[in-house]
């Protein structure tokens, strides 16, 4: 039976067999005064219910055409399909979710195109969740390949220990092969290196939080803000503390400079790569302590950060959107793009004015990406615009395709060539924007950028941290904690 016929069955039940317009009777007749029992017309459900999201369908099919992977793959029935139609079909006993749920790369471009505003990447979510937990084999290699892949985390710390021999062993031909051969995991791109020194190991060795405070408190007496408080708590995610550290170090000099004490909490995964796998017992985990720490910064008066736009995009919209937990709306509420955050509490505009990074090597012609979920949540424009100031920094937007990668979905061994496809479009603008370097916010859109052009890729933090900071006048020498 489905929910809406168990709905229907259940008013019947507790209204007995009266007509309509009896029932009308007893609205009419309660009253202070009068025995009035609220009914509870429908059934509470441990399901999010998305009947409204799928009725507000007009099957204007705009969203299909928004879709990256609907473009090249005529096997994808696209994002309608996978939404408000599969969501229909499923209320049947008898239908099965599609297996095509697991071709969607999760990029969410069909989010913002939907001129009603139905929630399809969270139907995606839930139905690609179901169809891992009810058709998909435990036992079967593209299971385990998944959560291998989903859980890029759990594996990480163990090669960030010998990271030397990790990234050897990594690079071999014969590992990649038989990486493509036993695990359907592509052969055909590299494995992005792990750091001789996390972030975390880093910030734990610069004195952390302690540490930080105090160089917070010396920039605000310096910028003149003395008695005022100003405290963020930075959601790095995994790939800046393994793979990138130098994103996450660029992050936390920018916002000193400007006189934030900067917490770095205890987080797991964002749980991005396990919403797009269909892992969402793991994401709810990882959800659990993330909301749970950053939830008490909060409480001690900071806001969230992230330097990573899909991490900000799953504490922003997938967390409410797919599990009830406490604190979650709290969290979605004061997470903030790091940029953008900088952008809207401080004059960057006018700090950046004075600067340059003429001279400083990969830094002055970008070839720029805006990541998808950096688009959803309405930045597309943004690292243009705060860049521009800067004197010597030349951002060629190269244009708003999808650079493919989307995750985990371009390692997978079958969906290589769709991802290279997809991406097509932003190398050969990339290229024609005849700059020296690629920039972008995500780093899976920044290895597909390193991987279809040959271009070193920088993260705008980078540039402000170059900008703004420099070699020496963050208060304590060239560097001295790099
Ligand atoms: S864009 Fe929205 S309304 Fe149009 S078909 Fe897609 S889901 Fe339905
Ligand atoms: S999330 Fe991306 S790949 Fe998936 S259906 Fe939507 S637009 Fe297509």
């Amino acid at each position: 039976m489905s929910d809406a016929d168990r709905s229907i069955d259940d008013r019947g039940t507790d209204a007995g067999d009266k007509t309509e317009l009896e029932r009308a009777g007893d609205v009419e007749t309660a009253g202070p005064g009068n025995d009035f029992d609220p009914v509870q017309v429908f059934p509470e459900s441990e399901e999010m219910d998305l009947r409204p999201g799928a009725d507000d369908c007009y099957k204007c099919s705009t969203c299909d055409t928004s879709c990256p992977v609907a473009e090249v793959d005529d096997e994808f029935p696209g994002p309608k399909f996978q939404g408000p139609e599969q969501w229909r079909l499923k209320r049947q006993e008898d239908h099965d979710i599609d297996e095509t749920v697991m071709k969607c790369s999760n990029c969410m471009r069909c989010d913002g195109a939907c001129p009603s505003d139905v929630p399809l990447s969270q139907m995606h979510n839930t139905a690609r969740g179901e169809y891992v937990q009810k058709e998909m084999s435990k036992l079967s290699v593209e299971y385990w390949r998944n959560r291998t892949l989903a859980n890029y985390r759990r594996l990480a710390p163990l090669a960030a220990t010998f990271p030397r021999t990790s990234n050897f062993v990594m690079g071999l031909g014969p590992v990649r092969w038989l990486g493509e051969k036993l695990f359907g995991v592509t052969s055909e791109r590299e494995f992005p290196e792990f750091a001789t020194e996390t972030f975390r190991a880093w910030w734990a060795k610069r004195g952390g939080t302690e540490t930080s405070r105090r160089r917070a408190k010396a920039a605000r007496a310096e910028r003149g803000e003395e008695g005022s408080e100003k405290r963020i708590a930075y959601f790095h995610g995994c790939y800046a503390n393994y793979n990138t550290p130098e994103v996450a170090k660029a992050l936390v000099r920018v916002y000193e400079h400007f006189g934030y004490e900067v917490m770095v909490p205890e987080q797991r995964c964002s749980g991005t790569p396990m919403f797009a796998n269909g892992m969402l017992e793991d994401a709810r985990r990882a959800a659990e302590t993330n909301v749970d720490e950053l939830a008490t910064a909060i409480e001690e008066g900071a806001d969230v950060v992230a330097s990573c736009s899909s991490c900000s995009m799953s504490l922003r919209q997938e967390y409410p959107e797919l599990f009830d937990l406490e604190g979650v709306d709290d969290v979605a509420a004061n997470t903030w793009d790091a940029v953008e955050y900088l952008q809207v509490h401080e004059d960057l505009t006018g700090e950046l004015e004075e600067t340059s990074v003429e001279g400083v090597a990969g830094m002055e012609d970008f070839a720029y990406h805006a990541p998808c979920h950096a688009r959803n949540q309405g930045l597309a424009g943004q690292t243009r615009e705060v860049l521009e100031p800067i004197d010597g920094v030349e951002v060629h937007d190269v244009g708003d395709s999808c650079s493919g990668i989307s995750g985990t979905y371009g390692w997978k061994e079958e969906h290589y060539d769709t991802s290279m496809k997809i991406g097509e479009e932003m190398f050969e603008h990339m290229e024609a924007a005849d700059a020296e370097a690629g920039l972008t916010e995500c780093p899976t859109c920044s290895m597909q950028m390193g991987h279809g052009t040959g271009y070193e890729i920088t993260h705008t933090l980078e540039v402000l941290e170059a900008a703004l900071v420099g070699d020496g006048s963050d208060g304590g020498g060239a560097r001295p904690d790099r």
